[in-house]
């Protein structure tokens, strides 16, 4: 893998530049469209690079059962990825469903973390249809936050009443169990016993394919204390470097070089995040170093840009930045300012399934409005927007009780807040090239949240 960075901004932080994998290339700032478990649910591949998505992440904990079927169809961009299709399940239709996210979620007083690994129940009578390969570069998750989530819950457990109110109540319906081999667990599907460690992480990554692989990491939540961050990010850096070594053993055999990014933890204390930078950045097995660094945990909106100021401050600077699990167009500007080069979350697609559409003055819910004739955003480039389609007949078309008007909607809704984000991307790649950053930055986010942001 090849990282050229084209232009830095003058904090020395933020860049634009190029990820070449083995699939195409990745233009930088840019923001990864989530395919849990390998497309994006109700989008075909044409529709998604129809969005300008230039690489898909998926999830090594979702995709785990398929994975030697994907690797017989030569990996993930090019497998033919079953998808659900006649019925939608009752958890779609619901307010809550349950699409995994935010993974390293910036949590806001009443922001609340919604979706948990047992809501994504397979939907019963569905009928399975095929996506057709993606073909495009590709990224997956180790796994370790979906495992985690079932102990410590971060999502269904973190309560974020206030700030200093932090709680964590779910440790009574405890799943999952962390040791130092890996994460034992009860499959919340058929409830069976399974286990995934570095070890099994990486031979699941390695089977399904995907360009850039995360190492097997433990997530801490808001609720965990100084102490127990600084046990969880050890163990996070000792199975770091247990995930290169066995990474190292399988990474050419689907043909192509596949990558593996470390993921840093550390919280929200400098020291730590500084420490766990350093050590990762230097982390070597047999003379093989990480290909790039995956910047996770639990942050609180406000902590944001310092926490990735510490971390980027210490990394290397020729090698590439993952942001884990954010979306909102304030947090991809201060990511991108603070050097963070992609970026992925289910919020696009998932909050436009649940009536949420993105427009440049800010987002409109359909649960609120009159049927208008007005468009989705004026002046949108996506293909919804192209096409004609108005706020007032994708409200209708969601909420009609006919399940393929709702399918519909979701498809052309989910095109839509994509389209949004990525065009974000490429807008502050743009800006950062041509060096107007700063202006653009203040423009977008004064039109966005109708305020002037700093
Ligand atoms: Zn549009």
């Amino acid at each position: 893998m090849e990282f050229r960075i084209e232009k830095t901004l003058s904090n020395g932080l933020g860049r634009a530049g190029v990820i070449k994998t083995a699939h195409g290339e990745i233009k930088t700032p840019a923001f990864m469209a989530v395919g849990t478990t390998g497309f994006v649910r109700f989008l075909s591949s044409e529709d998604l690079r129809s969005t300008g998505a230039q690489a898909m992440l998926s999830n090594g904990y979702h995709l785990r059962r398929k994975a030697s079927e994907i690797a017989r169809a030569k990996g993930l961009a090019e497998w033919r990825a079953g998808a659900k299709g006649g019925l939608i399940s009752p958890k779609e239709l619901s307010a809550t469903n349950g699409e995994r996210s935010k993974r390293g979620a910036t949590v806001t007083t009443g922001d609340a973390v919604a979706g948990s690994v047992e809501e994504e129940a397979h939907s019963v009578g569905s009928v399975v249809q095929f996506a057709e390969p993606w073909h495009g570069p590709t990224l997956t998750d180790s796994g370790g936050f979906q495992v985690m989530s079932l102990g410590s819950g971060l999502g269904k457990v973190v309560s974020m009443e206030k700030e200093r109110h932090i709680t964590n109540t779910a440790h009574k319906d405890r799943l999952a169990h962390v040791g130092e081999k890996g994460v034992s667990f009860i499959d919340p599907f058929d409830g069976t016993p399974d286990f995934i460690g570095p070890e099994e992480s990486m031979q699941i990554q390695c089977q399904i394919g995907a360009d850039i692989h995360m190492a097997f990491d433990e997530l801490t939540s808001l609720a965990d204390s100084y102490e127990y961050n600084i046990e969880a990010m050890e163990r996070t850096e000792r199975w770091a470097k247990r995930s290169l070594a066995e990474h190292i053993k399988y990474r050419d055999d689907l043909g192509y070089r596949q990558n593996l990014y470390a993921v840093l933890q550390g919280g929200r204390w400098e020291d730590l995040r500084r420490r766990t930078a350093q050590n990762l950045a230097k982390m070597s097995v047999d003379g093989v170093e990480f290909d790039g660094f995956g910047l996770g945990g639990a942050f609180l909106k406000e902590d944001l840009g310092e926490i990735l100021r510490w971390c980027n401050e210490e990394l290397p600077v020729g090698r590439p930045r993952h942001l884990l699990g954010l979306s909102h167009p304030d947090d991809i500007f201060v990511g991108a300012a603070m050097g963070a080069d992609t970026f992925d979350c289910v919020a696009p697609t998932r909050e436009a399934r649940h009536g949420k559409i993105y427009t440049r003055h800010g987002s409109i819910n359909l649960r609120k409005m009159r049927d208008v004739g007005e468009p989705l955003d004026h002046d949108c480039d996506c293909p919804t927007c192209q096409a004609g389609w108005t706020l007032g007949s994708l409200r209708a078309m969601w909420r009609s009780g006919d399940e393929e008007q709702k399918r519909k909607y979701y498809r052309l809704a989910s095109m839509h807040n994509l389209r949004f984000i990525i065009r974000l991307t490429e807008q502050i790649r743009a800006s950062i090239i041509g060096e107007y950053f700063d202006e653009f930055r203040r423009e977008f986010l004064h039109d966005y949240y109708g305020q002037l942001i700093k």
